[in-house]
C-alpha cells in the first residue's frame, strides 16, 4: 500500500553533497602475502585529503610504499583495510570491473617511461582512453584527442608515431592521453624520471600550467627538486606519512628554465 495512504509522511531523500575533496584517504593500509608466512606491511595506516586544485608530491626513499599508494589512488589495487574516497564515493571494497570503470572516467595516469602504443600515432594514442570508456563518437574522439594535443604544445605532431618523438614530446602525449577524459585526478609517476634536467623542468612547466588551470594532480618523486614545484609534498617512510609540507610559493619550473638557460649563456 502507498506511504501515503498510510499517512506516513515521505521524507525527501537525503540531497546527495558533493565531498569537498578529490581524494580523501583514512587509515589506508596494504599488507602484500597476508596469509603467507612472511607477510609486507607496505602501507600501515596513511590518512590524507587532496582538494580540488591541488599540486601534491609523495616523496620517500624507495620501499617507503610510493608505488603501493599510488596503486591504490589509481584503484589498479584494493586496501587491506582503511577507506579510500575518490570524489565523494568509497571505491576501497569495489570488484575489479568496478575499479576499471571509475578508473576510465574519474582518472588519468602519467609514468615514468610513457608507456604509449609505438604502432599509433599520437593522436590514435590519445583517442585510446575514449574508445575505452565509449559514449564519444569517431569524430569527437579525434577532436578530443587533437584538443588534448594542443593543450600540451603539440598541434604540429598529432600524426607522428612515439618513434618519431623525442623523450619529451612522448611526456607530452602521454599527459595529452592521460587529460583526454577530463579525469577529476591526474596521477604522475617519476614523470620526469626519464628525461634530462632540461626536459625535465619543461614537463613540470607544463604540469604547473595545467594545475593552474585547475587539474588536480599527486605526482611520486624521489627528487627533492620536482617536490620543490610541488603545493605540498607528503614525505613517506616505511609506509607511514612522516611529514607534509606547504609550499606557499612553489619553485616555479618556468624560473628554473630561464635561470638554466641563463647559466648556459654565461661565459
Ligand atoms: P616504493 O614505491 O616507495 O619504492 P613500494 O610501494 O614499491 O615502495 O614497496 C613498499 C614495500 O612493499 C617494500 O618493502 C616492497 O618490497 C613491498 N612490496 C611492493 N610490492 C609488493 C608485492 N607485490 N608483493 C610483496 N611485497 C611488495
Amino acid at each position: 500500500m502507498p506511504a501515503e495512504m498510510l499517512a506516513i509522511p515521505v521524507l525527501p531523500a537525503p540531497a546527495a553533497r558533493p565531498s569537498p575533496w578529490v581524494v580523501e584517504s583514512i587509515e589506508l593500509g596494504k599488507t602484500y602475502g597476508e596469509r603467507s608466512p612472511n607477510p609486507v606491511q607496505a602501507l600501515r595506516g596513511v590518512s590524507f585529503t587532496v582538494a580540488p586544485g591541488a599540486f601534491v608530491a609523495i616523496m620517500g626513499h624507495s620501499g617507503s610504499g610510493k608505488s603501493t599508494l599510488m596503486n591504490l589512488l589509481g584503484c589498479l589495487d584494493r586496501p587491506t583495510f582503511g577507506t579510500y574516497m575518490l570524489d565523494g564515493q568509497n571505491v576501497s571494497r569495489k570488484t575489479r570491473r568496478q575499479l576499471a570503470e571509475v578508473r576510465s572516467h574519474t582518472i588519468g595516469f602519467v609514468f615514468q617511461g610513457f608507456h604509449l602504443l609505438q604502432r599509433l600515432t599520437a593522436r590514435a594514442n590519445c583517442e585510446l582512453p575514449l574508445q575505452y570508456a565509449g559514449g564519444l563518437s569517431r569524430k569527437e574522439r579525434r577532436a578530443r584527442a587533437s584538443e588534448a594535443l594542443i593543450r600540451v604544445g603539440l598541434q604540429d605532431k598529432l600524426e607522428r608515431r612515439p618513434t618519431e618523438l623525442s623523450g619529451g614530446q612522448q611526456q607530452r602525449v602521454a599527459i595529452a592521453r592521460a587529460l583526454v577524459n577530463r579525469p577529476k585526478l591526474l596521477l604522475a609517476d617519476e614523470p620526469t624520471g626519464n628525461l634530462d634536467t632540461r626536459t625535465g623542468l619543461e614537463i613540470l612547466a607544463l604540469l604547473q600550467e595545467l594545475n593552474s588551470t585547475g587539474v588536480t594532480l599527486v605526482m611520486v618523486t624521489h627528487e627533492p627538486d620536482v617536490a620543490a614545484c610541488a603545493k605540498q609534498v607528503i614525505h613517506m617512510s616505511d609506509g607511514l606519512i612522516r611529514r607534509t609540507e606547504e609550499h606557499a610559493v612553489p619553485q616555479s619550473a618556468r624560473q628554473a628554465l630561464a635561470q638554466l638557460a641563463a647559466e648556459e649563456k654565461a661565459p
